[in-house]
């Protein structure tokens, strides 16, 4: 495995008319690697020659006062499992290799971006489609690999390359979990044991909101109960419990094929995101190879 610092570099190894025929798969993260990532690594290496994985915590997607600083990070564990995973070139730029001098210029994205996260955390989305840009204009990926676990990012990357044309393709890949139901996350490493015994009651909480969805509950009634079970059952706050149309992210009407039961829960000082996507013509529907 290669270890790329420079964008440079990688373009010349990645250059599109040397490459020829050999078709690379992308794993764009943020590094202090789980099964999650893992899992894209894997849906990567079957679908194509070559699989580069990116690892970059992005400054321009946090907000002031936001975990940049204390976002967990190790460059030899994650190098360790990437070499382990079959990643063939991993790219860690430094954040002056990948912002040596900001022209200030943004991508806005659009209504997508106005619920859930991007509501909650004004700009993010903003500094998501940024690096995500950079790092497509630099691999230049035939396919590239997002976990649902973050499912408004992924809807609004598919936008984003459907709106400009871009030359990659997106493949959805479902939530790992923990087996106490967890979703895994960089950022579990930040609960404390107490914490981290009380957050499996997220993903229970959404299990129960879609079995009331499935018995034809209204969502206002399916966000209000499961925002209750949450908070009477763990010392967590709800910063957002919604139920919206997936993957516009709009409200759900009677012709809403699948929805997403979405929620971000606080814990002190981590906040920690799931999800469920449902089909409304019954069972999960959620990745593009059907696989949860
Ligand atoms: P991050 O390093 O958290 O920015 O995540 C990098 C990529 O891994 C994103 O596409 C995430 O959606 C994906 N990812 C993170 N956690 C999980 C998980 N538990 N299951 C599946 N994909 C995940």
């Amino acid at each position: 495995m290669q270890v790329i610092e420079t964008i440079e570099e990688l373009q010349q190894i990645l250059n599109r008319n040397e490459r020829k025929d050999t078709t690379v798969g992308f794993v764009p993260t943020m590094g202090y690697l789980h099964e999650g990532h893992l899992s894209l690594v894997k849906h990567a290496k079957e679908q194509n020659d070559i699989v580069v994985m990116s690892i970059f915590v992005n400054p321009a997607q946090f907000g002031p006062g936001e975990d940049f600083e204390s976002y967990p990070r190790d460059r030899e564990r994650d190098i360790r499992l990437a070499r382990e995973a079959g990643v063939d070139i991993v790219f860690i730029p430094s954040v002056e290799e990948m912002y040596p001098a900001d022209g200030g210029i943004r991508i806005l994205p659009g209504k997508q971006a106005h619920e859930l996260c991007g509501a909650a955390r004004p700009g993010h989305f903003d500094g998501v489609l940024k690096v995500v840009l950079k790092l497509f204009n630099i691999v230049d990926p035939d396919r590239s690999y997002f976990g649902l676990k973050d499912a408004q990012q992924l809807a609004i990357i598919e936008t984003f390359v459907r709106d400009f044309n871009l030359r990659t393709a997106i493949v959805r890949v479902p939530i790992v979990r923990e087996e106490d139901g967890l979703a895994k996350s960089s950022r579990n490493v930040n609960l404390t044991d107490s914490e981290r015994s009380e957050a499996p009651v997220i993903y229970r909480a959404l299990q129960f909101g879609a079995s009331m969805f499935a018995d034809g509950a209204h969502p206002e009634t399916i966000e209000r109960e499961v925002s209750e079970q949450i908070v009477s059952n763990s010392s967590g706050k709800i910063d957002y419990v919604n139920m919206l149309t997936y993957p516009e992210l709009g409200l759900v009407t009677e012709n809403t094929r699948d929805v997403i039961l979405a929620c971000a829960v606080k814990f002190s000082t981590t906040r920690l995101i799931d999800n469920i996507i449902m089909s409304t013509k019954g069972g999960t529907h959620v990745s593009n190879d059907d696989e949860q």
